[in-house]
């Protein structure tokens, strides 16, 4: 898709500040961050929203998640239990989806959000 930013990220046409890349993936820092921590998991396949995958795109849908949790760890964001025993971090993975999903770039992200609080608000 000639027009789409994230397509045009895939391509290095426009830069982004790249947590990781492989030949199906890309994982960048989002721009205008909500949170300390705030990037984005994006197929290289144009595909324009989450009302848009099928059964076909399951594996590469699990494949997102996987990452961006794995991710958010090496971000600091892990769940994990603290000197006190109290449990803490974490994280929120987040599909936009369409105009009432609040969806702004129509090539599917998976957003994946956390650090410690408080965040912008609209989380
Ligand atoms: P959404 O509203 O779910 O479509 O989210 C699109 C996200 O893309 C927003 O959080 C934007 O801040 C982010 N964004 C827009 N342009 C860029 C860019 N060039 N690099 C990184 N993130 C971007
Ligand atoms: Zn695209």
């Amino acid at each position: 898709m000639s027009d789409c930013l994230f397509c045009k990220i895939v391509a290095g046409q426009i830069p982004s500040r790249c947590l990781y890349e492989d030949d199906e993936l890309i994982a960048f820092h989002d721009i205008h961050p909500h949170a300390p921590v705030h990037f984005l998991v994006v197929p290289k396949q144009h595909i324009s929203t989450m009302s848009d995958v099928d059964a076909r795109h399951a594996a590469l849908l699990g494949k997102m998640m996987v990452l961006g949790a794995k991710l958010a760890g090496e971000q600091g964001c892990a769940v994990r239990t603290d000197e006190a025993g109290k449990t803490v971090g974490g994280f929120k993975l987040l599909f936009n989806t369409g105009p009432d999903g609040g969806q702004e770039v129509y090539h599917l992200h998976l957003h994946v959000i956390g650090g410690p609080r408080p965040w912008r608000s609209g989380n």
